[in-house]
């Protein structure tokens, strides 16, 4: 049998309020290094598999469908369409927000015929919560608003985030 928590049992938990003081360093690694830097440019690139053209956004060493190291940077459209998206009434330090952020996938179009942009871009997408509700947010083209050049810094908040194009 199964029985919820009563209040004088949550009271008998103990807690503690501690700020720790943790710094974190993560290096960005080989593919995504030179991601970054190509943000910082205005740039969006990719791996590319010369085998099966797939150029793959966020960048991978590895063709997972080929079994071989990608071959080549590529540039690719800082457009695409909407693959997925959410709203998210919760921020990242869990306060109740009144304006959803809204993120989801992007797919972005390649800058060469015959080639394909793969898996999808995962940032804020300018739109409404209306939209995300009825879903019309779907499918819909979207172009990267950048920061302007001397706030770029490398880093995936150079693209302020993606809006619909009319
Ligand atoms: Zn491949």
């Amino acid at each position: 049998m199964v029985t919820g928590l009563k209040d004088e049992d949550l009271k008998k938990v103990y807690t503690v309020t501690y700020k720790p003081n943790a710094k974190y360093g993560y290096s960005a690694g080989q593919a995504y290094s030179v991601f970054l830097q190509g943000l910082k440019d205005g740039k969006i690139l990719g791996r590319r598999c010369n085998k099966c053209g797939r150029v793959y956004v966020p960048p991978r060493m590895y063709c997972e469908y080929c079994f071989r190291p990608t071959d080549e940077w590529i540039e690719v459209k800082d457009e695409g369409i909407v693959m997925t998206a959410v709203a998210s009434f919760i921020s990242w330090t869990r306060e109740r927000l009144e304006t959803p952020e809204i993120v989801g996938v992007i797919r972005l179009y390649p800058s060469r015929d015959n080639d394909f942009v793969y898996p999808g871009l995962f940032h804020r997408i300018c739109t409404t919560y209306e939209k995300v509700k009825d879903m019309s947010i779907i499918g819909k083209k979207v172009k990267a608003v950048w920061k302007p050049k001397e706030q770029r810094v490398g880093s995936i908040n150079d693209i302020e985030c993606f809006k619909e194009v009319e």
